[in-house]
């Protein structure tokens, strides 16, 4: 599948924290090579499993608001207690490579990149079968002290309000046939 000659598709994946996300991101990318990710810059700590400038760029607080300051952010929100955001250099590069990029960020930050009406977003929206699933991904995938899976249920309600903004609602019930779905849906906004 190549998209070269074609404007980027820019595919925008949220969900609440635990909805199996970041291996849906990840399965995308590796099966189609025309997809990058958009590494984001975060304050948060890095997990065992993570490198810097591959799942995020870990920066400190001084300097995510020194970014902030020189407005090196298409989009930016506080989540959990921590900064992420989406730094225009990560976007432009790829884009300047003619990717089709895939952004792994939240309901705020979406609202922010709709706003960039040149931009050629597609949204979806990635459910959890039910909240009692999701607590229990969270606790078997056992990233995150039980402070912050206590935050992150929290924010389930508010997160699952935002979906009705989304181009598509999937529930991911089995990670290979949402990965199916998803596959349709960018088939289907490729050949617009
Ligand atoms: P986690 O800490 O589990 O990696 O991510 C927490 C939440 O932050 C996830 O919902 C993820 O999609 C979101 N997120 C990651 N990077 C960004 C970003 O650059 N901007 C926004 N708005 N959300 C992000």
């Amino acid at each position: 599948m190549s998209n070269l000659s074609k404007k980027p598709l820019m595919l925008a994946l949220s969900s609440p924290s635990g909805a199996g996300k970041t291996t849906l991101s990840r399965k995308i990318q590796q099966s189609d090579s025309t997809f990058k990710i958009s590494v984001s810059h975060t304050t948060r700590k890095p997990r065992a499993n993570e490198a810097d400038g591959v799942d995020y760029h870990f920066v400190n607080e001084e300097k995510f608001k020194s970014m902030l300051k020189e407005n090196a952010f298409y989009e930016h929100a506080q989540i959990f207690g921590n900064y992420y955001g989406t730094s225009k250099k990560s976007v432009n590069d790829l884009l300047s490579k003619k990717f089709n990029i895939l952004f792994d960020i939240d309901w705020q930050g979406v609202e922010q990149l709709s706003k960039f009406k040149e931009l050629n977003i597609l949204k979806i929206f990635i459910l959890p079968p039910n909240k009692e699933e999701l607590k229990k991904r969270l606790v078997d995938r056992n990233q995150d002290v039980k402070e912050s899976i206590e935050k992150r249920l929290m924010a389930y309600d508010r997160d699952v309000q935002h979906s009705k903004d989304y181009d598509h609602v999937l529930i991911n019930e089995n990670v290979d046939n949402c990965f199916k779905e998803i596959k349709k849906i960018i088939k289907n906004n490729l050949k617009n």
